[in-house]
């Protein structure tokens, strides 16, 4: 054991993979539980305040960046950075194990534990509900990983930020409201542009974990972390997402629209698009995306056709000028990619010579 409680030799700087053994080894965390194939469910408290807050992240096992976003308010925790006087930060990097050492959305039993929130048929649904319920939080943080197609008027959606409904109707309730003029005190506070952060869609999900809590009158905020042009790894979104964590601990509950007024996010964005290629006797713009797996303990990247044809309308990450590109592979939608795309060369989604702007 680690009496210290300091966690070892670990950055989170580039928000690599951690693989699960060793987060297990980072801290020396409280089992909570076990998944259903008996991996340890483990969690930590930060301070001894009186007002329980509740984060946690690893719900989809391929959204990594909440793990990174606790792991810093540890660290920040240990280094006095963060004053947590009047609160006790209950947190649990990791809720759905087995879907992390797969690097999957689903659980090992093939659940999306963020549908089962109204049947509690998992073991780890059933654990997480537990959990809250001996805590009963003045506030929750569900952190999550949303996907690149997110945009906000153009701008990649770094992160999109939602208090989410408790019923059909969408009500802005008493304790909604609430929740949503914290939020508003705290963006204000932390004083961050606001460019390319978004509001998720707040139609209610009745099995979604943040819905169902709202219905059950507990209080919580769904931080979705993503991309940034030039920050593919999340980064801005790792720091970001710890200061609005921060913020809402202490901002007040009095009237504000801040959060009201951020946009609601959309879809379609594209990661990488030659313009203007020759294919096949056609002039088309080719979308080329990352698909990350798992390869070992280790993440891969594979790269594949997104889409092709005239895509002028959708937003892009990054632009390539494709006019002097001849392919004389052919290309399918959602296949690893092969072609001699000039400054980079795909064979069967793997980057053979050259590189992609990131
Ligand atoms: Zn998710």
């Amino acid at each position: 054991m680690n009496p210290r409680k300091e966690m070892m030799g670990y950055t989170y700087k580039n928000n690599q993979y951690l693989p699960y053994n060793e987060l297990i080894g980072l801290y020396n965390w409280d089992i909570i539980g076990y998944s259903s194939e008996e991996r340890p469910i483990v969690s930590a408290v930060l301070g001894d305040g009186t007002r329980d807050i509740c984060i946690w992240a690893g719900m989809h096992g391929n959204e990594t960046t909440g793990i990174h976003i606790i792991l810093q308010l540890i660290e920040m925790f240990q280094s006095k950075q963060i004053n947590t006087a009047d609160f006790k930060l209950h947190i649990i990097p990791v809720i759905n194990p087995d879907a992390y050492v797969r690097y999957t959305r689903r659980n090992g039993m093939g659940i999306d534990l963020n549908r089962d929130f109204r049947s509690f048929q998992t073991v780890e649904s059933a654990k997480l509900i537990g959990w809250l319920r001996m805590i009963e939080p003045e506030l929750c943080f569900n952190l999550h990983d949303q996907r690149t197609i997110f945009h906000v008027n153009g701008n990649s959606a770094f992160t999109s930020l939602l208090v989410p409904s408790s019923e059909s109707t969408r009500e802005i309730t008493p304790l909604r409201r609430r929740i949503m003029n914290r939020l508003g005190n705290a963006l204000n506070a932390l004083n961050h542009d606001l460019t390319g952060v978004g509001r998720y869609t707040d139609e209610f999900y009745p099995t979604a974990v943040g819905d169902y809590l709202m219905s059950q009158g507990i209080p919580n905020i769904l931080i979705e972390s993503g991309v940034a042009k030039g920050d593919l790894d999340r980064t801005k979104a790792r720091e970001f997402g710890v200061q609005v964590i921060l913020h809402s601990l202490t901002a007040s509950e009095e009237t504000v629209h801040t959060y009201d007024r951020l946009p609601v996010n959309d879809k379609g964005q594209l990661e990488w698009v030659f313009t203007n290629v020759l294919y096949a006797h056609m002039r088309v713009d080719v979308a080329v995306k990352r698909v990350l797996a798992m390869n070992g303990h280790h993440k891969a990247v594979i790269y594949t056709v997104d889409d092709l044809g005239d895509l002028a309308a959708r937003p892009r990450l990054y632009e390539i000028d494709g006019s002097h590109i001849g392919l004389t592979e052919a290309l399918s939608v959602d296949r690893p990619i092969t072609g001699d795309f000039g400054a980079v060369v795909f064979e069967d989604g793997i980057i053979v010579s050259g590189q992609l702007e990131e």
